[in-house]
């Protein structure tokens, strides 16, 4: 079965092709500054030379018949005809509390997107976008959303819940929902097989860190907290993003520097995180060079993003009363020894032991020492693989 992943954003649409018979990847690629002048596809087969093509591209719907183009390319392609295309799986960022798994999409699944705009106004409406152009270029075709939202719905209602009044909570649906939900299930899985455990006996501790960073305690399989909430702004200091913060700072803020709702919306996302401590970068390769350099601003940055990392692996312990494995992921988490290591300083407690050499070793999945009682791994982190293997199921079901 040939899966088609995509992940439409509101000027781009990233995509990957999978051949579902041993998972493998055909081709991936990337359309650029949709709607804005400068667009351009960018398609990447596997073993083949890339295909780069540059027109104007206004909408999704275009963007989409030059993917179809671009995959049934006759030097570039990696299918021969449109309708080798068995399924479609689309990233979503928001499902609200209305979706607890990966769904196929009906006219009824994706009104229900539509009524998520409110609360995810960036994410949602390209994600519908497209959507809306792959049923019109492949009207035959089934399609199947996959929420990043999802694996969080498993979120006990004490974790989710927060101390506002009951009732306007429940009007607005204003809740704590969790995202990176196919990155977390995706390496807690894959932290299970690689431990030759049962998923259903293990308490992990994901953390996803990239530019958006967030945390989750995965319970015998099952998301019982996560770090960022109603939006994916708390928790973690990100790169732009700030985190918690006590929510009197903010109008206390908007006074002093006289901000309206929207730009402190702009403020809280894009100026603060390590790029409003340092004051130099939101990248952790920059911070990392600079910190070595004596800038003490950037050293500040990481031991802030640090630090809070580790106190969410101290609270997530204790909601689990425990933890067998710590597992990085993503950009950060996967490339950076210096911050691997200062998030598991000092968790001798957890019987978390780092091992120095490994955790500076390229490659290496475990990073803790051996009989080291928590294990510490770094899991590549795959969510179009993770959006393939659900629409798969869900296709073979239906
Ligand atoms: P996102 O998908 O949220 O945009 P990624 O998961 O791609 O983010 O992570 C991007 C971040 O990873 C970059 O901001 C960069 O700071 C960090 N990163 C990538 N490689 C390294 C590295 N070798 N050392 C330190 N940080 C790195």
């Amino acid at each position: 079965m040939i899966v088609l992943v995509i992940n439409s954003g509101s000027s781009s649409l990233k995509y990957q092709i999978f051949d579902m018979k041993e998972e493998q990847l055909l081709a991936k690629g990337l359309v650029d500054r949709i709607g804005i002048s400068g667009s351009s596809l960018t398609h990447q087969p596997l073993n083949k030379e890339a295909l780069v093509v540059k027109e104007d591209i206004e909408n999704h719907n275009q963007a989409i018949e030059l993917t179809v183009k671009a995959l049934t390319h006759q030097q570039q392609g990696v299918i021969k005809e449109m309708n080798e295309i068995d399924a479609i799986g689309h990233r979503v960022a928001h499902g609200g509390d209305r979706f607890a798994d990966s769904t196929v999409i009906s006219d009824e699944v994706s009104n229900k997107i539509a009524m998520l705009f409110d609360v995810a106004p960036l994410h949602n409406p390209p994600a519908l976008m497209g959507i809306e152009a792959c049923a019109r270029m492949l009207p035959k075709v089934t399609q199947v959303a996959v929420f990043d939202t999802a694996f969080h719905q498993s979120i006990p209602e004490k974790a989710y819940i927060y101390a506002l009044p009951y009732e306007i909570s429940k009007k607005y649906s204003l809740r704590r929902y969790g995202f990176h939900g196919t990155s977390h299930k995706y390496v807690a899985q894959k932290a299970a097989e690689f431990l030759q455990k049962d998923i259903s006996a293990l308490k992990l501790i994901t953390c996803h860190l990239g530019n958006g960073a967030s945390i989750a305690a995965v319970n015998g399989g099952k998301s019982v907290d996560t770090s960022m909430g109603f939006t994916p702004l708390e928790g973690l200091v990100m790169g732009t993003r700030v985190g918690d913060i006590d929510p009197a700072s903010l109008l206390f803020l908007m006074e002093k520097e006289n901000m309206n709702i929207e730009e402190m919306n702009s403020f809280l996302n894009k100026k603060c995180g390590v790029l409003g401590i340092s004051g130099l970068s939101s990248d952790f390769r920059d911070l990392e060079e600079a910190a070595k350099n004596g800038e003490h601003r950037c050293q500040l940055a990481l031991d802030i993003f640090a630090y809070r990392v580790k106190k969410y692996i101290g609270a997530y312990s204790a909601v689990m009363n425990g933890v067998d494995g710590i597992i990085f992921t993503a950009g950060l988490g996967e490339n950076s020894p210096t911050i691997r290591q200062a998030i598991t300083e000092d968790l001798g407690y957890l019987g978390a032991e780092l091992d120095h050499e490994k955790n500076n070793r390229r490659g290496e999945k475990e990073i803790s020492k051996q009989g080291s009682r928590c294990k510490i791994l770094v899991i590549p982190t795959n969510e179009e693989l993770m959006i393939a293997r659900d629409t798969f199921r869900l296709v073979k079901t239906s």
